[in-house]
């Protein structure tokens, strides 16, 4: 089963165990051929972590962890070929947790033993994982597509419609029979409108692509359910004919560039909000209080940031950045800490956890103008109390 959203929201609603939870991250795709790297790559993924847990556990809990190492060895065995391009997996037994989902190749090869599961590479993997929807659009005919980069495909419904010829007549016969076929014309954009709005709710997306000339593609916005014109980002000339591949192509780059532009906002909102000292702030360490405090509306970093810190076992804090504990347990619930050489994605993660949006910086024009700011920094949903 692909991964969606929904998933990804349960998977982050999950509170530290008393059990270890296994994740996995795995590439398959584009190795089927032999199948040899990507089983030896999980034999050695399972390995690595059963030699070096990088937490400590139990005995109970130790015998726990490798009785599900070894159902997942097994499950890969038998179901290995069941995923196309990577699967993640998380996995705690005793604490009733099994879960297995097809997932994009952005997520990387990961394995990880945490008391919950470990959901950084989903969240920043998210543009790949939600689905978006693409229509394109003739005065008389239509093609509805839905997936996300992975996996697209052609949504089956019959959108012919049956619209008078032009003909060539000239003067106010001509005039008339333009309105008939506009008439048409606009009834047809409202039959598919309402496809697409009935679609959206069986499968909801995030973005709807639209494809056709301009002229027409401008009417048939005009037609959309307001919360599909929300979610309405560009559309992209095309032939009605063109191949999936193509199509999947075309409106994938209409998206990223919205997610640059909608990234480049923010990022203009946080700089401005952080130097008045409002709504923003900027540096992994204010970061991270306003995350710990729940404050975080949007997040906001460079996709290269990595900084060493520690995070609490038993309540996920990440630990202050500019003030690090003495010992070994956490600020707040004295639980375990655990020291990772990059605390970022434990951030992320946590910033996700609480509903924030989370916007890497790929470009390197966005990432030089938060560098001077510490590479990060954060939108908040409350203004912050003056000191003193
Ligand atoms: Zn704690």
């Amino acid at each position: 089963m692909a991964i969606t959203r929904t998933d990804i929201e349960a998977l982050a609603s999950i509170q530290p165990q008393p059990w270890p939870v296994i994740s996995l991250y795995v590439q398959i795709a584009q190795e089927h051929v032999t199948d040899d790297h990507y089983s030896i790559r999980v034999k050695n993924l399972l390995k690595q972590l059963s030699e070096q847990p990088g937490i400590a556990l139990s005995h109970e809990q130790d015998a726990a962890f490798r009785e599900d190492l070894e159902r997942i060895r097994l499950f890969f065995r038998d179901h290995g070929d069941d995923y196309g391009d990577a699967v993640a997996l998380f996995c705690s037994s005793r604490a009733g947790i099994w879960h297995v989902y097809g997932v994009p190749r952005a997520v990387g090869n990961h394995a990880v033993v945490d008391f919950r599961p470990m959901i950084a590479p989903l969240v920043h993997a998210l543009d790949h994982i939600e689905p978006f929807c693409v229509c394109l659009i003739a005065r008389d005919r239509a093609r509805i597509f839905l997936g996300n980069v992975s996996e697209f495909r052609e949504v089956a419904v019959r959108l012919d419609q049956q619209v008078p010829g032009q003909h060539d007549q000239g003067g106010w016969a001509q005039a008339r029979f333009q309105r008939h076929i506009d008439e048409h014309a606009r009834q047809h954009f409202k039959t598919i409108a309402n496809v697409l709005f009935e679609l959206f709710n069986q499968e909801p997306f995030r973005f709807l692509v639209a494809g056709g000339t301009d002229e027409v593609v401008a009417a048939f916005v005009e037609t959309l359910h307001p919360y599909l014109s929300e979610r309405y980002v560009g559309h992209f000339n095309c032939e009605l004919d063109a191949s999936v591949k193509e199509i999947k192509e075309a409106a994938w780059g209409v998206v990223q560039d919205w997610l640059q532009r909608d990234k480049a906002r923010n990022l203009d909102l946080l700089l401005e909000e952080a130097l008045s000292q409002d709504m923003g702030v900027v540096g992994l360490p204010a970061v991270a209080d306003a995350i710990q405090m729940g404050n975080v509306l949007t997040l906001v970093l460079d996709d290269r940031l990595s900084a060493p810190g520690a995070y609490c076992l038993a309540c996920g804090a990440v630990q202050p950045l500019d003030q690090p504990p003495e010992d070994e347990h956490c600020v707040y619930c004295q639980g375990a800490l655990r020291k990772v050489a990059n605390i970022v994605p434990v951030l992320y993660a946590n910033a996700y956890r609480q509903s924030a949006s989370v916007l890497f910086l790929t470009e390197r024009e966005l990432q030089m103008r938060l560098e001077p700011h510490g590479g990060i920094g954060a939108l908040l949903r409350y203004r912050l109390e003056a000191e003193g």
